[in-house]
């Protein structure tokens, strides 16, 4: 497997080069909107530490990842009226990842609604601010 690259946009973002529609923090993880969501929600929850993917991560700071992320989903479920939630978690070109650092996607869902397709649309700014501060202020009230 390719060694970590500093240089991919997620560290960028993790180190505050890049902007991002910041949505949940703690002292191992961030989570931020992806900026083309596959349905309105989309989260992306990353460990802090460098880590490629599931095959270089510590086990503590996956299980960190994987804490944000269930309450990151519960809290979608209800800022977006959503009826369930798809989780994805990609490794390594052949198994789908195209940045390669660590992240789980969180996707709200409605019946009925199929996802868009990966990457397909950016979406609006506004709209983006809007779902982040929405689903901030709901893990925030706990
Ligand atoms: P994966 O590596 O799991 O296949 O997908 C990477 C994800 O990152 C995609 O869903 C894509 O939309 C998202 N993405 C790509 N570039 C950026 C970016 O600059 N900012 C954010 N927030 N998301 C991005």
């Amino acid at each position: 497997m390719p060694a970590y690259d500093p240089n991919n946009i997620f560290a960028k973002i993790l180190r505050g080069e890049m902007p991002s529609y910041k949505v949940y923090e703690d002292d191992k993880v961030l989570a931020f909107l992806d900026i083309m969501p596959r349905a309105p929600g989309h989260t992306l929850v990353l460990p802090k530490a460098s880590a490629r993917n599931i095959l270089d991560v510590s086990p503590d700071d996956f299980a960190a990842v994987a804490k944000a992320g269930q309450k990151i989903a519960k809290a979608a479920m209800k800022v977006f009226n959503a009826d369930g939630i798809t989780i994805q978690q990609f490794n390594e070109g052949a198994g789908g990842q195209v940045v390669f650092h660590l992240h789980l996607h969180v996707i709200p869902r409605k019946t009925g609604v199929p996802m868009k397709p990966p990457a397909s649309e950016k979406e609006k700014p506004d709209v983006l601010s809007d779902h982040a501060l929405k689903l901030s202020a709901a893990l925030k009230d706990g």
